[in-house]
């Protein structure tokens, strides 16, 4: 079955704002929330809205998907997994429902936080794409005590001053009666629970940070600012939520004689001047390998030639760029007499003039310029 438009489920543009991206999703969630719409596929257009709005509402997200589509470049996909961002799109909807202030239950499951990496390649390599693994230090769930922070044997006991909730009520008297605040417990540090044992590994934090190896596959055909989304490979969620994710950010280091723009390469090309004149075959180097170009006799320099299919691949798979082949007339230099001897010749017989009548006609151009001082 294949997915719908992310931009077509919240009825956006695909230039729509932030603010505009919230709003349609809003629009959607309380007309599809299961708890008032009772209709037999409200749930399921509730869920679609949902991971439209995960992957749209956040920057990363969206500008992956707008690259990549709904795979993503590693296939992994978008969405699933129930996350911080889950947790607080259900809160925006009781919030509006309800008209209650947010909760943050300490005990609820929350993602772990993304990680970024930056990536630098050869120009090659973002042409052809590699496999390779890169070391990165994230926070790792503790293996003594395996994210408890209690000792093993032991476990974190509930916070009796909060009795778990992590908040602590204040009670005021003011002139105006009586007035509940509601303040982080400060016994437990807002997490509900007090470990007696901490673990010795972690110290009590229940992670630990580690150097990690990560495998990341880099598409053949990326470009400079892309990033590939590794799932699941950020920091380690909290209370058994879902990890984070860890994003893969290219560079790619200028080459010599190659340029890239999108899916296309150029280069510039020097050729003698003879070359030029009469004509010739020269070879031309492209990423693909050596290719055979016809170059006709009357080349001027800036003649553009296009070499089809030799540029980058298309990182979504849709074929190859071209290369465009730049042509650079150079001037001989260091000329021995006998070659002096033989221009001077041809520029007798020549007449003075350029044999071409294009060229005639810009060399009269330039003379009605001098004159027109
Ligand atoms: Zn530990
Ligand atoms: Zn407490």
């Amino acid at each position: 079955m294949s997915k719908r438009d992310y931009y077509e489920i919240l009825g956006v543009s695909k230039d729509a704002s932030k603010e505009e991206i919230k709003k349609a999703y809003r629009k959607l969630a309380r007309k599809y929330h299961p708890d008032v719409n009772k209709e037999e596929d409200a749930a399921d257009k509730f869920k679609e809205a949902k991971e439209a709005y995960e992957v749209l509402g956040n920057e990363q997200k969206r500008a992956q998907y707008d690259q990549f589509g709904h795979a993503g470049p590693q296939g992994q996909g978008f969405g699933g997994g129930f996350g911080a961002e889950d947790f607080g799109g259900f809160g925006d909807i009781f919030d509006m429902f309800f008209g209650g202030g947010r909760r943050r239950d300490p005990n609820a499951p929350r993602q772990g936080a993304d990680l970024q990496y930056t990536m630098t390649l050869d120009f090659e390599e973002a042409i052809f794409g590699k496999e390779t693994d890169i070391e990165i230090p994230k926070e790792e769930e503790c293996n003594t005590c395996h994210g408890s922070g209690a000792k093993p044997g032991t476990s974190p006991k509930t916070c009796s001053h909060c009795n778990g909730t992590g908040q602590l009520n204040m009670e005021q008297n003011t002139p105006f009666g009586r007035v509940v605040n509601k303040r982080v417990c400060h016994y437990c540090q807002g997490s509900g629970k007090i470990i007696e044992d901490k673990c010795d590994t972690c110290g009590g934090a229940g992670k630990v940070r580690k150097r990690k190896k990560i495998h990341v596959n880099i598409p053949a055909g990326i470009d400079e600012g892309q990033q590939i989304r590794v799932s699941g490979q950020g920091e380690p969620g909290v209370n058994g939520g879902p990890a984070g994710d860890l994003y893969v950010v290219i560079q790619i280091r200028p080459h010599d004689f190659y340029q890239r723009e999108g899916d296309h390469i150029f280069c510039e090309m020097p050729i003698t001047f003879t070359q030029a004149a009469l004509g010739d075959e020269i070879e031309i180097p492209t990423v693909h390998g050596r290719v055979k170009l016809k170059v006709p006799s009357g080349t001027q320099t800036g003649k553009t030639f296009r070499l089809k299919g030799k540029g980058a691949p298309n990182v979504r798979g849709y074929g190859h760029g071209d290369q465009h082949v730049k042509i650079r007339v150079i001037t001989p230099t260091n000329l021995s007499e006998r070659q002096k001897e033989l221009l001077r010749e041809f520029n007798d017989i020549s007449g003075n003039h350029p044999a071409d009548e294009n060229e005639e006609s810009f060399f009269q151009r330039v003379k009605k310029a001098f004159k027109g001082d």
